[in-house]
């Protein structure tokens, strides 16, 4: 199973998966890899809406396959969105098909 490592907000050593697993960093602010389809699941949980789990902006660590910004504003902008991105945090064009 594919894995994607996401970066934990300061102060905050895990995150507890839908399934009630615990996930832990060796520190806070530190890193975890959850599966990849559970990543959306956990951006869109009450943990993230709190704040305790930033996946959507400022990390690009562990991430295998992403989403190319189309760069639509003409910035030769080369950022790789997270897959289920549909739009560039970088620049806000929209983003292609995941590669
Ligand atoms: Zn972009």
């Amino acid at each position: 199973m594919s894995e994607t490592t996401i970066q934990l907000p300061d102060g905050c050593y895990g995150v507890q998966m839908p399934w009630g697993e615990e996930r832990n960093a060796s520190k806070a602010g530190g890193r975890i890899s959850v599966p990849d389809e559970y990543v959306p699941v956990i951006e869109g949980s009450s943990a993230a809406r709190d704040g305790l789990v930033s996946t959507s902006r400022g990390y690009s660590v562990g991430t295998r396959r992403g989403r190319p910004c189309n760069d639509d504003n003409g910035k030769n902008c080369l950022f790789v969105a997270q897959v289920w991105s549909d739009h560039c945090p970088s620049c806000g064009s929209t983003t292609g098909e995941a590669r």
